[in-house]
C-alpha cells in the first residue's frame, strides 16, 4: 500500500485564501496585534511570518517589540492597552517570554475575546465544555488537515502522545469533539508502543526526533506528526530518510548545519502508515494560517457579524 502524504501547503493556502476573500468582504479590516519581548531568534522568524502573513492578506498587523530587559509590569501595560483599544480585534504575546515575566500571568491578562493563540484558562474551558471558542492554532490545523483529506474521525480511535497545554491537551478535546474515542499518552505512559499501534489515528506532539518508529504505529493508520526538531547527524541520517530523500537531507544538513525533522521517524512511519504528515511541509504550515483564521473569527465576534 502507499502511504498518502498529507501536504500542509495547499490546506494552509486554501484556509488563507477563504480568510482573504472575507475580509476583503468585510466593512472594516481586522487587526492583529504582535508582540514579541527579547531576542530569540527562532521568536523572531515565527512573529515575522505571522505579521507578514496578516498584511497579504489583508488585515491590518502591529508589531510590538520590546526589549530583553522589560518588566512583567511593562509588558502587562501593553496586553492592557491593546485589550481596551476597539481596533485591534487579536493579541498574540510570543513565546517563551524572558524569565524575569511570568507567562501564565500574561497569558492570563490578554482579554479572551482578543486570545488568538486561545490559550487563556476562559478559551480552554469553553473548549472543553464544547462551547464556541478561540482554539489554539496548530491542533486545529490538525483538524483542518483531517477534514479537507476527508479522513473521517467520527468513531476513530485516536491516540495522541503529548500532554502540552498548547498541542496534546486541545488536540484531545478537538478529536472528542468530533465524536473519537481518545487517549492521551506520556512521559509516564506504559507500554506505550502497545497503546499507540491500535490508533486510527495517531498524533506526535513530543519534541523528540523520530521517537515514534514503526513498532508504535498500526498498519495503514493516519499519523500526524507536529514534531519540529532540528537534526543534524549525517551518520544515522539514513536511518531516518530512504533512498528518494536521503542526498537532499545530507545536503541541507551540509549548508544549514541541520534539516527538520518531526517526531516520527519517516523512513519507518512510511513503511506502514496509510497516510502520513511530512515534516517540513505538513502540520507546521497550517498554525499561521489558523492563526489569521482565529483573527477573523475575533473580530466578527467582538463586531457581532456572523
Ligand atoms: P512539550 O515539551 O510542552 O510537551 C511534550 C509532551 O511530550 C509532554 O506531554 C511529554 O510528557 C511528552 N513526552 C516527552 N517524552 C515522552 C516520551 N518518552 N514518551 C511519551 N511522551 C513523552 O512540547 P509541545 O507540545 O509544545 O510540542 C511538541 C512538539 O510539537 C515539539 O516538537 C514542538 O516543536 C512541536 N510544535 C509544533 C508546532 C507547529 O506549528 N507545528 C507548534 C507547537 C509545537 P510529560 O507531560 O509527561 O512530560
Amino acid at each position: 500500500m502507499t502511504a498518502k502524504i498529507l501536504g500542509g501547503k495547499e490546506v494552509a493556502d486554501a484556509i488563507k485564501l477563504e480568510v482573504a476573500e472575507e475580509v476583503r468582504n468585510l466593512p472594516f479590516r481586522p487587526c492583529l496585534a504582535a508582540v514579541r519581548v527579547g531576542e530569540d531568534a527562532a521568536s523572531k522568524v515565527y512573529v515575522g511570518n505571522k505579521v507578514r502573513t496578516s498584511e497579504e492578506l489583508g488585515l491590518i498587523s502591529e508589531y510590538h517589540h520590546l526589549s530583553a530587559e522589560t518588566t512583567q509590569e511593562e509588558l502587562l501595560d501593553l496586553v492592557e492597552e491593546l485589550n481596551r483599544r476597539d481596533n485591534v480585534d487579536g493579541i498574540l504575546v510570543q513565546l517563551p517570554l524572558p524569565k524575569q515575566i511570568n507567562e501564565k500571568v500574561v497569558l492570563e491578562a490578554i482579554n479572551p475575546e482578543k486570545d488568538v493563540d486561545g490559550f487563556h484558562p476562559v478559551n480552554v474551558g469553553r473548549l472543553a465544555s464544547g462551547q464556541n471558542a478561540l482554539v489554539p492554532c496548530t491542533p486545529a490545523g490538525v483538524i483542518e488537515i483531517l477534514r479537507y483529506y476527508d479522513i473521517g474521525i467520527a468513531g476513530k480511535h485516536a491516540v495522541i502522545v503529548g500532554r502540552s497545554n498548547i498541542v496534546g491537551k486541545p488536540m484531545a478535546m478537538l478529536l472528542l469533539q468530533n465524536d473519537a474515542t481518545v487517549t492521551i499518552c506520556h512521559s509516564r505512559t506504559k507500554n506505550l508502543a502497545e497503546i499507540t499501534s491500535q490508533a486510527d489515528i495517531l498524533v506526535a506532539a513530543i519534541g523528540r526526533a523520530g521517537f515514534i518508529r514503526g513498532e508504535h504505529i498500526k498498519q495503514g493508520a493516519t499519523v500526524i506528526d507536529v514534531g519540529i526538531n532540528n537534526f543534524s547527524d549525517k551518520d544515522s541520517a539514513r536511518e531516518f530518510f530512504d533512498e528518494s530523500e536521503i542526498e537532499n537531507r545530507l545536503k541541507t544538513i551540509e549548508k544549514r548545519g541541520f534539516t527538520l525533522v518531526g517526531d516520527v521517524n519517516p523512513k519507518e512511519a512510511l513503511e506502514k502508515v496509510g497516510a502520513f504528515t511530512p515534516v517540513p511541509g505538513g502540520v507546521g504550515l497550517l498554525t499561521v494560517a489558523m492563526l489569521m483564521k482565529n483573527t477573523l473569527d475575533a473580530a466578527k465576534h467582538r463586531r457581532k457579524i456572523n
